[in-house]
């Protein structure tokens, strides 16, 4: 580690406050040098440069005590901001090294000045993600709980926020943690019996199988109910994304609006042309919804259509959710019918290119007579549940929400779930212990000896134990922290 690192740790633009950070071991020194007190003598005048009176300065500060102050160019004398700067003394701070914050106005100007005399003050700019990076390194947090201060930091609703704080408390990792245990037994009981092999105790031989049969199972089992969280926590975090299709005039605009009227957006409206796609954020009960608006699934007629129409196709493919909207008062129409063929062709799975979404028949205008053939639609469209509504009115939109809503769960993961899975990465890690752990059971069951099982327990291990960060390389840190941003 060695270097002191510094960073802006606040969003750029214009604030209240904006931070600046500083992580090594000499952040105290570097901040001593450009942190004046009020009627200290160093303000106005040259301050003393870096190894003049460091040791004084730095003992001046209070730990974990917030100073009043200014920033001053060392060189100069000038003062660059007013500030708050707090010096907090290793083992117990975010990296778990010495740590230094300035508390400057929320100003580009000033965050960059005062970066730019930290950086010229001996400290070197902070890669993405390297505080948290230096606190897994650090021992205080683990790979697990590093991961989930990104998603903390990207959470749109409450809910994945909560997935994230969830994983951050260690909650995740106490339940691998508890799995790898179980491993660790299993491998230990099995390295015995291998160590000490009883030629005439065959009794005691399949007794011991019998139980590292029975504790690998209990973590076969812990993993699967965990891998079943996962999708559900995947879309809680990053969200999901939706798209409203139809031929015009069904009122997929007016539906858009019905359900951003229930739902509180989260981002408002990226511009687009009628002919164009519509993106609205949602928050649909703590998921974060994408809804996409599109031109419709139609024959091209022009070519600024046509552009319309494979985004709207290029919508549909991406899609989690499709929300195939009719007119309820009219019959359907050729039109209705070209585009329930498409979804169609898609839902029995004979397109390979797309993995279609969860299809929900939005029946709208219910506040009008119904002409609809709502059995002609189910034999069109079998197995799609089909859901009446007034975007006029609003009436109906609270159950496309609920079905938005079990869509995502999958009827899998609770709702309530304390610990949720909500990485890829993550993911795939435990399908893979899953695998190897499965493979273990599937060789004792056909009666192979222990020795033969130890590999496949080991990898099952093993491989839990890069979600925690136990087994881990630099490849897997590089992975985790790319998608950190500066400051954090
Ligand atoms: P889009 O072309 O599919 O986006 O359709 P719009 O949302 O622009 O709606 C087309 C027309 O249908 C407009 O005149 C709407 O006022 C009307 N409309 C939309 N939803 C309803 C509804 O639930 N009931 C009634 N009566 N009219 C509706």
């Amino acid at each position: 580690m060695g270097e002191t690192i510094a960073a802006v740790s606040t969003a750029y633009g214009e604030g209240g406050i904006g931070i600046v950070r500083i992580s090594g071991a000499r952040a105290g020194e570097i901040l001593g040098c450009l942190f004046c007190r009020p009627g200290s003598p160093g303000r106005g005048a040259r301050s003393p440069g870096i190894g003049e009176t460091n040791a004084a300065k730095t003992f001046a500060f209070q730990n974990r005590r917030m100073h009043y102050g200014h920033i001053i160019d060392p060189s100069s004398g000038e003062t660059i901001d007013e500030v708050l700067a707090v010096y907090m003394r290793a083992p117990h701070t975010y990296t778990g090294e010495d740590v230094a914050e300035i508390h400057c106005h929320g100003s580009v100007v000033s965050l960059r000045k005062i970066l730019e005399k930290i950086l010229a003050s001996g400290a070197v700019p902070a890669e993405p993600g390297e505080f948290t990076k230096r606190a897994f390194l650090n021992g205080r947090i683990d790979l697990a709980q590093a991961g989930a201060v990104i998603d903390m930091i990207r959470a749109k609703t409450d809910r994945g926020y909560d997935a994230a704080l969830g994983q951050l408390e260690g909650r995740l990792s106490a339940k691998i943690s508890d799995v790898r245990e179980i491993l660790a037994d299993a491998c230990a009981e099995a390295a015995v019996n291998m160590d000490y092999p009883d030629e005439d105790d065959a009794a005691g031989d399949e007794a011991a199988a019998r139980s590292v049969e029975a504790r690998l199972t209990k973590a076969k089992a812990a993993m699967d109910a965990l891998i079943a969280t996962a999708d559900a926590g995947r879309l809680i975090v990053e969200g999901i994304r939706a798209v409203i299709v139809g031929k015009p005039n069904v009122g997929k605009s007016s539906l858009l609006n019905a359900l951003l009227r229930e739902s509180r957006a989260i981002v408002s409206k990226t511009p687009g042309t009628t002919r164009d796609s519509i993106e609205e954020y949602l928050n649909i009960k703590g998921i974060p919804v994408r809804l996409t608006d599109t031109a419709g699934i139609r024959d091209a007629e022009t070519d600024l259509e046509a552009m319309g129409i494979e985004r709207s196709k290029d919508a549909l493919r991406k899609a989690d959710i499709i929300l195939l909207t009719l007119d309820g008062s009219l019959p359907l129409s050729a039109a209705d019918r070209k585009i329930i063929a498409e979804l169609a062709g898609r839902l029995t799975g004979d397109r390979a290119d797309s993995e279609c979404g969860t299809v929900i028949a939005v029946i709208n205008k219910r506040d009008l007579p119904e002409a609809i053939d709502r059995q002609a639609l189910a034999l069109l469209l079998p197995g799609v549940a089909m859901v009446g509504v007034s975007a006029i009115t609003g009436e109906g939109t609270e159950e496309i929400e609920d079905r938005i809503v079990s869509a995502v769960y999958g009827g899998k993961a609770r709702k309530g779930e304390s610990v949720m899975v909500t990485n890829a990465a993550h993911k795939s890690l435990l399908l893979r212990a899953a695998a190897s752990t499965e493979k273990a059971l599937e060789m004792l069951r056909i009666g192979e000896a222990l020795d033969f099982v130890e590999t496949d327990m080991r990898e099952a291990y093993d491989t839990l134990g890069e979600i925690t960060g136990q087994t881990v390389t630099e490849g897997i840190l590089d992975r985790v922290f790319s998608k950190f941003c500066v400051g954090k």
